[in-house]
């Protein structure tokens, strides 16, 4: 039985974040759960309340830096402290650079890098007075390597790896046992194809996840582990692909 722990989710309304609150409740911990589609974060809070899990939700838009604020407060009102954030909303619209689109371009960068930056900095405070907590940052093997169409999802991706560590420094600094952990994860079949706007790139990713893709459970079996080492050793990054995905 591994010690209860309070652990904010942003973009906890499907895939990687749901299945990872799901999990993360069932073994006794305490789950705050934050993204923008209420009608699914209710269904998840009640299921786990079902299963005799404790939840709370609140409907947040990760680029809209009070809302995570007001999400990470509600863990202290809640349940009077917060051990773990996930940093896990994102989206995915492959493009080739020449289509120059433009819009998706901002919305990529404002969810995955400035929600990533408004989740750390929304925790950071009370970390540093507990001088102790975990932040999980979803990064991606496309923060890893970079191909035609992944331009600007793999700069975000590169960039959330950027952050995690310099920050894994700046919290070692300052002596805490904050842990900073990134995870990298290959083909997981969650909503995130639904992201895709160019319909042809489109058609390559369901082919390719249809073939190699695994079940998000298996994310959320690498987080909790991750959360499960001693305070004193953190898991830096951690890449989960499933096993027969070449790249
Ligand atoms: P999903 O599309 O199933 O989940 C994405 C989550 O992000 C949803 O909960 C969505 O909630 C949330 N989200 C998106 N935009 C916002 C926003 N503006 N504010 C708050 N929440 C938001 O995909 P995954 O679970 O696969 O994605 C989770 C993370 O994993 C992402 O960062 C993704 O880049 C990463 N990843 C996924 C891989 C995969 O193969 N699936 C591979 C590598 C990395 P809502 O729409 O309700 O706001």
């Amino acid at each position: 039985m591994t010690e209860s722990k309070v652990i904010v989710i942003a973009g906890a309304s499907s895939g990687i974040g749901e299945a990872s609150a799901k999990l993360l409740a069932k073994n006794g911990n305490k789950l705050v759960l934050g993204a923008r589609r209420e009608g699914n974060l209710k269904e998840i809070v009640s299921q786990i309340q079902s299963n005799n899990g404790e939840a709370v939700y609140q409907v947040t838009d990760v680029t809209n830096n009070q809302q995570v604020e007001s999400l990470v407060k509600l863990a202290i009102t809640t349940f009077g402290r917060i051990d773990v954030m996930i940093n896990s909303a994102g989206i995915m619209p492959h493009s080739l650079l020449k289509d120059k689109r433009i819009q998706d371009w901002d919305r990529m960068i404002d969810i995955n890098i400035k929600g990533t930056l408004y989740g750390v900095g929304a925790v950071l405070p009370y970390m540093n007075k507990q001088k102790i907590g975990q932040i999980i940052n979803i990064s991606s093997v496309a923060g890893h390597y970079a191909h035609a169409g992944g331009a600007v999802y793999s700069a975000t991706k590169w960039a959330v790896r950027a952050i995690s560590e310099s920050l894994r420094e700046e919290v070692a600094q300052n002596g805490s046992n904050i842990r900073v952990t990134i995870v990298s994860p290959g083909a997981i079949n969650t909503e995130l194809l639904s992201s895709v706007t160019d319909p042809a790139l489109k058609e390559n990713y369901e082919q390719f996840y249809g073939n190699f893709g695994i079940s998000a459970d298996r994310v959320a079996t690498t987080i909790q582990q991750a959360i499960d080492l001693p305070a004193d050793a953190a898991w830096n990054e951690v890449i989960i692909r499933p096993t027969k995905q070449v790249q």
